[in-house]
């Protein structure tokens, strides 16, 4: 299955991507809905982030290949880092060029989205927790990141959380094909199977030392292939059995 959240006749809405074909939802997919009778094209509606977080927790490091690419050895625990849910931007929407920055970056990231309330979850019970997997593109102001130190600012600014275009809750989130294109040219091209951590051991983790709540989004780190991007670049993260997502900077 595969959620969407978007806008039709000015409300938001909730419902069940079907190709094409939106289904709509009376409820909360979180939770008790309605499949109703009523459906949308896709075409015709706007696509929105598909959850609200309240926060979203991020790794660094958590890809063999990109480990290998930077020389670096590989942490023995997850480095762990947040993006407030104010930079959450959905689909079709602009990332923005801060003026403080010289120097953004793209990552493309698979994430799952929390659907109950997990705290000291094993990783046996992580599947339970999770409502699905979506597409994050992690933008990075790569020059804020090392004149501080520490990566709040740097990941932080409004829009710098581009989230969707759907929740599949069918896939292997530790088998899929990742990849970013910028301006249509392949940048990014790895598989999750080379996540150190894998999508349990990640939320496992991050939930013995905070409580997750519904809507919240966890993301697992990037593949090789992250550098920058300008004012005017078409950024689509694809992950396979997901979807598309697609930005531009402004
Ligand atoms: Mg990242």
């Amino acid at each position: 299955m595969k959620y969407v959240r978007f806008k039709a006749d000015s409300e938001i809405k909730y419902g069940i991507l079907e190709g094409e074909v939106i289904k709509l939802i009376d409820g909360n997919i979180m939770g008790d809905y309605r499949i109703m009778d009523e459906y949308y094209s896709l075409s015709e509606v706007n696509l929105l982030a598909p959850c609200q977080p309240g926060k979203i927790v991020c790794i660094g490091l958590n890809y063999l290949d990109h480990a290998k690419e930077l020389d670096m050895d590989l942490p023995e625990e997850p480095t762990i880092f947040m993006k407030p849910a104010t930079a959450v931007i959905g689909p079709g929407d602009v990332i923005e060029y801060p003026e403080m920055s010289n120097h953004l970056d793209y990552e493309a990231e698979i994430a799952a989205v929390i659907k109950e309330e997990a705290k000291n979850v094993t990783v046996e019970e992580v599947k339970d927790y999770i409502l699905g997997y979506t597409c994050l593109n992690d933008i990075t102001a790569r020059d804020l990141q090392e004149e501080d130190g520490q990566w709040t600012r740097a990941k932080s600014f409004d829009t710098f959380a581009p989230l969707g275009p759907v929740i599949a809750t069918e896939v292997d989130p530790n088998d899929l094909k990742i990849q970013l294109f910028k301006n249509g040219s392949l940048k990014q091209d790895s598989t999750t199977a080379q996540m150190i951590c894998d999508m349990e051991e990640v939320v496992s983790f991050i939930s013995q030392i905070m409580t997750l709540e519904p809507g919240d989004v966890i993301t697992t780190g990037t593949p090789p292939g992250t550098s920058s991007t300008e004012k005017g670049d078409k950024l689509e993260v694809k992950i396979e059995g997901i979807g598309s997502l697609i930005n531009s900077v402004g």
